[in-house]
């Protein structure tokens, strides 16, 4: 799958580590650097589809970095910093940067802000529209992992997306829980076929699938839609 890159850019190790997480939890790849000069070479080596840059780093300043970069590459840029002052902010966007998010951030808003400016970015290249499947009133794109329902993202864990997707791509076929259990899961996990039955229910919930979403009494599930 083409996953996409973020480079994140902060001195901050805890605040690094947990973006990292968030991030790779939603399928991105994604690079850390500890200081301007290390972010900015690294972009510069292989760059990465967004940068998440701090504002305040030992060697350069988050803004000097953005400069170096936007200068040179066509990269999306969003700013973090400690304060919500506004004259940073208008700084920060002069600067280049597509977006600011202050510290302390909630983690889904900034994944939820970084992919907003992605899917801003593939319908300016017009890549959107060939990478969007339509299962009846879901929008599938299967770059990001995300799922649309109503226009609204679905708030799916990554085994929730995983199982919904092969549903959807496999309609109208009966699947017992053990087989679920090894396409979604795979041969060594080691909980039980319970745990199919509530993902099912999670799905059906998040994405308005009851009645789509039928379970075969004694043998398994399948999708009518
Ligand atoms: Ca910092």
């Amino acid at each position: 799958m083409d996953e996409r890159k973020i480079l994140i850019i902060e001195d901050e190790k805890p605040i690094a580590n947990i973006l990292k997480y968030g991030f790779e939890k939603e399928g991105f790849l994604v690079e850390c650097a500890y200081t301007g000069g290390e972010g900015f070479a690294m972009a510069c080596k292989e760059p990465p589809d967004l940068v998440l840059l701090d504002w305040m780093l030992p060697d350069l300043s988050g803004v000097d970095v953005c400069r170096m970069l936007t200068e040179q590459y066509n990269l999306p840029i969003v700013m973090l910093t400690a304060r919500g002052n506004m004259e940073d902010k208008l700084y920060g966007l002069e600067s280049g940067a597509d977006d600011y998010i202050t510290k302390p951030f909630d983690l889904r808003e900034v994944v939820a802000r970084v992919r907003t400016i992605l899917r801003r970015l593939d319908k300016a290249n017009g890549r959107e529209e060939e990478e969007r499947c339509v299962f009846g009133e879901l929008t599938v794109v299967e770059r990001e992992h995300s799922v649309f329902r109503n226009g609204e993202t679905l708030n799916l864990t990554p085994k929730e997306y995983e199982l919904l997707l092969f549903f959807l791509k496999h309609p109208r076929q009966v699947f017992t829980r053990g087989i679920l259990l090894d396409r979604i899961w795979g041969y060594d996990f080691a909980g039980d076929t319970r745990t199919v039955d509530i993902h099912v229910q999670r799905i059906r919930k998040k994405a308005g699938l009851d009645e789509t979403l039928v379970t075969i009494f004694g043998v398994g599930y399948k999708y009518v839609p």
